[in-house]
């Protein structure tokens, strides 16, 4: 069942907006016969009040943050503080084209560098850009900067290692930067095997690309021995810093040796991201890679802001203009609100929540990698499998008590994996509400494995198959006249 389309409430005749008579003379030549409409644009004829009901309505079929809580594991759902929205639409930096001189956008220039400053300042890196408009993006940006690297020492080299922990966008992006993907095996405690490192660590390794806190949300604590092997073969270590939310002011990316990172400000910096964007993923890097960066970038010369060029060594740009600029000034909003004091809470509290989450859960769901808990929490809906129920059961029936499920599936290493990542934004109640939920959802599975089958009842549409539902998309709608 769904609501009425906007152009089934359509009737003749009605009008929702009221503009003055014109009175001037009409224009109607000023186009070119051939490119004029001939017929009625076919747009749908309703009131204010219907136009407003129809979008507010329909605005609370999805599950967002502001309607509730969204533990989706790796994406780092948290709150983004309206204040943000209100600093990204002030028309001074809302309506900024990007043509325009750097002597009129000179705040816009501020912002960026002083940006740019801060995500130094959290990763201990030495430079950074902010053109990539997205992790993946970022991750490509990264990894053609290690090629350009490696390039000018005179040595060309082909692979890159990921653990098999990665996030599915880092072997993505390994192939299409023209690398090959070598992965190595995690050991029994879900961290990097470092004997299986070292085997393969030849002069063909260009880097190794790993997430820290892996996707389990735990700590490599070998980290600084691993990146030690890496360089001693003459290779770069990547960060994957996507989400950063357990790092913030406790631990820089710089003192675990790695040469570059890519940071997802729609993540650790709160832009809300759901549904695929907007996004930013700004790169930094140390002195070594300094060279390549895409330009221009921006600087401050005195009192003054200006876009410098990037030299000869540069990769060139990876995206028209200079990202999303959007996205920078909520992370800008963000940090400042926050100040270095408030973000080192954000990740205490992060690890917090997601501590408390393992402790309320672990007697109901199997914890197959038990290390330290940082940001987010991987368990396994595996004991559930008796009664016949998978994790996506699971996750189906969290969606009728209006919570949205965790990550599920990944990291590939752990059997029917229930992702969950709190956030430092969510209240103890909110964190024991899900618990109970969760808890129950195991007694329902016990009791009334059905009803979990036929999850979820109550939302808009019900199950779906998933893989005809993103093949074959039903998007126009068809009595539209356009
Ligand atoms: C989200 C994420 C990415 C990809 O970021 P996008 O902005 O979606 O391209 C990469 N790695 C990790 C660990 C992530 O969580």
């Amino acid at each position: 069942m769904y609501d009425k389309l906007i152009f089934e409430i359509s009737k003749p005749g009605k009008r929702g907006a009221s503009l003055p008579k014109l009175d001037v003379p009409r224009q109607t030549d000023l186009l070119p016969a051939a490119l004029r409409r001939t017929s009625p644009l076919g747009l749908p004829e309703v009131s204010e009040p219907e136009v407003m009901r129809h979008f507010v309505n329909l605005s609370t079929k999805n599950h967002h943050i502001d309607k509730g809580f969204y533990p989706l594991g790796s994406c780092t759902m948290k709150y983004n503080p309206k204040v943000n929205e209100v600093a990204a639409r002030l028309s001074g930096l809302a309506d900024l084209h990007p043509h325009q001189d750097a002597r009129d956008t000179q705040g816009a220039l501020r912002l960026m560098v002083e940006l740019a400053e801060a995500l130094k300042e959290v990763t201990g890196l030495e430079a950074v850009t902010l053109q990539p408009a997205a992790g993946a993006h970022g991750e490509l940006t990264g990894l053609l900067l290690m090629r350009a690297w490696h390039e000018a020492q005179g040595h060309q080299r082909k692979k890159v290692i990921i653990p098999d922990s990665a996030h599915g966008t880092n072997p993505a992006s390994i192939v299409t930067a023209g690398y090959e993907v070598v992965q190595i095996k995690s050991n029994s405690e879900g961290l990097i095997d470092l004997d299986s490192l070292k085997c393969c660590l030849d002069e063909d390794v260009a880097a190794m690309m790993i997430t820290n806190p892996s996707t389990l949300g735990m700590f490599e604590s070998h980290i600084q021995e691993v990146s030690e092997a890496v360089h001693k073969a003459g290779a770069l270590m990547y960060m994957d810093g996507a989400n950063l939310n357990a790092l913030l002011g406790i631990a820089k990316v710089s003192a675990m040796g790695f040469d570059v990172v890519h940071i997802n400000l729609h993540k650790t910096f709160s832009t809300p991201h759901g549904g695929g964007g907007p996004g930013s993923g700004p790169v930094a890097v140390n002195q070594k890679l300094m060279p390549f960066l895409p330009g221009p970038l921006p600087v401050r010369e005195g009192d003054k802001y200006l876009w410098a060029d990037s030299g000869p060594k540069s990769i060139g740009r990876v995206g028209g203009f200079y990202g999303n600029f959007g996205v920078m000034v909520r992370a800008y909003v963000y940090i400042l609100m926050m100040g270095a004091e408030g973000l080192r809470q954000v990740s205490e509290r992060a690890i917090i929540n997601a501590n408390y989450i393992r402790a309320l859960l672990e007697p109901y769901y199997d914890l197959p990698y038990k290390g330290r808990t940082l940001h987010e929490i991987v368990f396994s809906g595996d004991r559930l499998k008796e009664f016949g129920i998978k994790t996506t059961d699971v996750a189906k029936r969290l969606l009728d008590y209006g919570f949205h499920a965790p990550t599920i599936y990944f990291p590939l290493i752990v059997h029917e994996a229930l992702m969950i990542e709190p956030t430092e934004t969510e209240s103890k109640e909110t964190l024991e509400a899900f618990a109970q939920t969760m808890i129950r959802i195991t007694e329902e599975a016990r009791e009334n494995p059905e009803l979990l089958h036929q999850a979820p009842i109550t939302t808009p549409v019900g199950r779906l198959d998933e893989a005809a539902a993103a093949r074959n998309m039903d998007l126009a709608y068809k009595g539209s006249k356009v």
